[in-house]
């Protein structure tokens, strides 16, 4: 049984991984990108070249664009700061070029990495504002400091190696240093750290509560950019002979968006794509018109309103129009159910109290949302919060993620105080749960969803070489068999139906292996039948592996049907607790929130 589940598992996988065709319009560009120079005029080789550069900046631009959903706007910065260090370490230090690549690029990704661990911390648009604010300041200084950089006169004086020196020579130097730097990419973004980084752009929250630090993740990948924004400098340096304080003026930082955004961000050639696409446009225009920004910019208009997801997108959809290949990805089979279970061997389960708050105060401005609230959880418990709307059970939950820090008070899970713990760190170390409003990663696969989720229990996401769907596979169609999405493995999340999301969402969780499952309204919006199968099924789980399970709910007869014991919230206080048939004996429960129906 378990060698059948790894084939069907694996065949899926691997044909998804690098599709043939994709290999082989690989092999042909790349053919054609060699025989290129030949038999044209040798200016042909200067635009190829800017082509080339344009495409590996545009590249390392969309690491964070469209991978990690990360708008920069001073991505040219480090593209300066590559191409005036190599310039000035070959001019003044007398370098060779191979030394100045290398350390041209590092001074990038140093200048990534001190700059990017201020702006990772802000939201998106005052990430963008920071970024734009860095090229700006490198700017005024490379114009200023004419002494050092030649100021608007620019550095120059620039030579590259003998063995490249000469326009078709450059140009393949420049093609090798794109297709190794493209292959580094490549290979980190199908890695756990590119799936990761995806899941970031899709839903950070949800990333961080698979345990995975979002900040490093995204300080990471902003360095890994900067590094190859600063290969494209150093190229582009010595390919001109010159540095000029153009090249990081704060419009050039719009190159490599227009062209990851016209070829396509959401995929990995997009890039290339568009920057072929760009600089050939500009080339064929301006030789028809010196108006040819006007031309320029109404196509670049028909481009984006005709084309959503770039020139790549574009094809992709006429070639799965002409049944070339099946636009999804192909349908995995349902495995063995009997074979499903979520831990092969199970950790030795907490035991006495796995969860302990103790006067947790949490206060939005005069909304007393969480008012000093004390309350333990018991080991192999299903323990429900109940309360009407405003109650504060979301908010008490959030307090327990690290979603929300507390104005009071503590939380011990096993013992160990937790409260001052980002999201991350308090799922790392064994809780795992679900939101009121599903929170998934809409934009990702079925599988993919999960995948993440494994990967980052099993401390994988830091990986950067190993493909992603060769790891987990076990795990994941495990995972996905318990909770009955087999079927729907390869479809993308964000159409699945509302149910299905939630139970979706409860693989994910799951998938952290945890000690104590958090879950918040999972029935909200199921039929009531769906609403008995859901917790039934959560109960299931929670008896074989010996889980810990809190959980708020609406539906009375769920809760009655499925907790052990029961605490009744009430504008953000504690009104009763115990067992179910204590709290439906309960008065003042009765009073306040039931309304006597009970
Ligand atoms: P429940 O989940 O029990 O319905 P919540 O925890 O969502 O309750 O909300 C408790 C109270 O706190 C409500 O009055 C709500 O409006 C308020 N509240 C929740 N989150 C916030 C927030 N981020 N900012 C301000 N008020 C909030
Ligand atoms: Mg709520």
């Amino acid at each position: 049984m378990r060698h059948g589940e790894r084939v069907v598992g694996a065949r899926w996988v691997s044909a998804a991984v690098v599709p043939r065709a994709t290999t082989l319009g690989v092999v042909v560009v790349l053919l054609g990108a060699v025989a290129l120079p030949h038999g044209l005029p040798v200016f042909y080789a200067f635009l190829a070249t800017d082509v080339l550069i344009l495409a590996l900046f545009g590249l390392s631009m969309n690491l964070l664009l469209g991978y990690s959903g990360m708008v920069s706007f001073g991505h040219a910065a480090y593209l300066g700061v590559g191409g005036y260090a190599a310039g000035l370490l070959a001019l003044r230090a007398e370098l060779p070029m191979a030394g100045a690549l290398v350390l041209g690029a590092v001074a990038a990704a140093v200048a990534a990495m001190l700059f990017g661990a201020f702006a990772v911390r802000l939201s998106a648009v005052y990430f963008a504002m920071l970024t734009l604010a860095f090229q700006m300041i490198l700017h005024t200084i490379v114009f200023k400091w004419r002494t050092v950089t030649g100021g608007e006169d620019g550095l120059r004086g620039l030579r590259p190696a003998a063995l490249v020196d000469g326009p078709v020579a450059y140009y393949y130097f420049a093609l090798g240093v794109l297709v190794v730097s493209a292959l580094v990419m490549y290979v980190l973004l199908n890695s756990p750290f590119g799936y990761t980084l995806r899941a970031i752009r899709e839903n950070p929250v949800r990333t961080a509560h698979v345990g995975v630090n979002v900040r490093l993740n995204r300080w990471l990948v902003f360095v890994v950019a900067g590094f190859f924004a600063g290969v494209a400098g150093v190229v582009l340096a010595f390919s001109k002979g010159s540095m000029f304080p153009e090249f990081v003026y704060w419009t050039a930082a719009a190159d490599p968006i227009l062209v990851a955004v016209l070829g396509g961000m959401h995929s990995f050639a997009g890039p290339i794509v568009g920057a072929v696409f760009y600089r050939v446009m500009v080339y064929v225009v301006g030789r028809y018109t010196e108006y040819w920004p006007l031309v320029e910019g109404a196509l670049l208009i028909l481009v984006a309103i005709s084309m959503p997801r770039g020139l790549v997108g574009f094809a992709q959809t006429l070639w799965a129009s002409a049944g070339l290949r099946s636009a999804g990805r192909p349908a995995p089979r349902p495995l063995a159910r009997a074979s499903a279970r979520l831990v092969a061997a199970t950790p030795s389960r907490a035991t006495g109290d796995v969860l302990r708050l103790v006067g947790l105060r949490k206060h939005f401005g005069g909304v007393r949302a969480v008012d000093g609230v004390s309350l333990t959880v018991e080991a192999g418990q299903i323990h429900a919060i109940i309360g009407p709307n405003g109650a504060g059970k979301s908010t008490l939950f959030n307090l327990l993620t690290g979603h929300l820090q507390a104005d009071e008070g503590e939380v011990y899970f096993g013992g160990k105080p937790i409260g001052h713990l980002p999201s991350h760190a308090v799922i790392s170390r064994g809780i795992a749960r679900t939101f009121q409003i599903t929170s998934i990663l809409r934009g990702l696969a079925v599988y993919e969803n999960v995948l993440i989720a494994v990967l980052a229990h099993q401390r994988r996401v830091l990986d950067c070489v190993t493909p992603a769907k060769t790891l987990g596979v076990d795990q994941t169609w495990q995972l996905l068999e318990l909770v009955g999405l087999s079927e729907q493995a390869g479809q993308v999340a964000g159409v699945l139906s509302h149910g299905d999301q939630k139970r979706l969402e409860l693989a994910i969780a799951l998938a952290n292996q945890p000690t104590l499952l958090l879950l918040d309204e999972p029935t909200a919006g199921m039929a009531p039948q769906e609403r008995f199968e859901s917790v039934e099924l959560v109960r299931s789980i929670a008896r074989r592996e010996g889980l810990t399970v809190l959980f708020t709910e609406h539906d009375m007869d769920v809760v009655f049907s499925a907790a052990d014991r029961i605490t009744v919230m009430h504008q953000g206080r504690i009104l009763a607790e115990g067992a179910p048939d204590d709290i439906r004996k309960d008065e003042r429960v009765q009073r306040v929130y039931l309304g006597g129906t009970l």
